[in-house]
């Protein structure tokens, strides 16, 4: 089965711009406006450019006057439609809408099998995740390891795509590959979580209530698990080990899982 990411957003019909769609008989359920996270953004003006406007354009057929909320950075406000060209659609910027905090969870990520890694990047985008830092682990596979770097600008996009479609107001940061050894011992000031299935004592849930967090990390392994090495590696910089459960996961489901109970946790 693969994991394709060419069509991540769906067409939309004018029903889902309105701020709450009803069903014949049932309750109205709120809707939120669909969310662009602009290209390029000058005071009361932001725009799409490139292939993002294109697919604006194109497949969600862009009229001028429509509405949309439109993440700036910092902040997300109301936009209007005021031009749309070749590559370029601009937007008069007007209220600010409200944003939900998410909170701080980074994942280190051991590079696996490209379809599944896209996977994981996009539902733990969904999620929540604040960055994303593939790493290369000693049982990453030596191919992909080597192929990664040209991986990055695609796990962006994939990345800008999710995060759109889940209504963030910014996509993850995804880092340069690194090798796991550079990174572990460099984190220092963060509540630190290597997940590991050998672990039978602590669950991670369990972390949260002993230890409040703001802010956190993360790390997953590869498919063919951590080495023995790199465990004593994560012991010896100060992580703290812990299950997901009794059974192993694939490494994209343990990467989900691990982020939606950190993001539950501590939201
Ligand atoms: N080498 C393992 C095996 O086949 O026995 C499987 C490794 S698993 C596919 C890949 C990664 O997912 C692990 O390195 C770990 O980070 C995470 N993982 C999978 N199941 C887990 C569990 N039950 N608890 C914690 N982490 C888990």
């Amino acid at each position: 089965m693969g994991f394709s990411n060419d069509k991540l957003i769906s067409p939309i019909g004018a029903k889902e711009e309105s701020s709450c769609a009803a069903i014949d008989g049932a309750p109205s359920i709120p809707m939120t406006r669909r969310r662009w996270i602009a290209d390029e953004v000058s005071g009361t003006h932001a725009a799409l450019t490139g292939d993002h406007a294109d697919h604006l354009i194109r497949v969600l057929r862009a009229r001028l006057g429509q509405e949309f909320d439109i993440a700036t950075g910092a902040v997300v406000r109301r936009g209007r439609i005021v031009t749309i060209q070749e590559g370029r659609v601009e937007f008069e910027l007007g209220d600010e809408v409200s944003v939900a905090h998410i909170p701080n969870v980074t994942l280190l990520l051991a590079i696996f099998k490209f379809d599944r890694m896209e996977w994981a990047i996009e539902k733990c985008t969904e999620l929540g995740v604040s960055r994303i830092v593939p790493v290369i682990a000693r049982r990453t596979d030596a191919h992909l390891a080597l192929a990664a770097a040209k991986r990055v600008e695609r796990w962006r996009r994939i990345a800008l795509q999710a995060s759109e479609q889940s209504r963030r107001a910014a996509p993850p940061e995804i880092a340069a590959p690194t090798n796991l050894h550079d990174v572990v011992s460099h984190v220092t000031s963060v509540l630190r979580i290597v997940l590991a299935e050998s672990e039978e004592q602590i669950l991670l849930r369990d972390i949260f209530t002993s230890q409040p967090a703001g802010e956190i990390v993360l790390a997953v392994g590869p498919e063919g698990g951590w080495a023995e090495d790199e465990l004593q590696l994560f012991q010896k910089s100060g992580w703290t080990s812990a299950s997901l459960g009794p059974t192993i996961l694939r490494a994209e489901t343990a990467a989900i899982a691990a982020t939606a109970i950190a993001i539950s946790e501590l939201a």
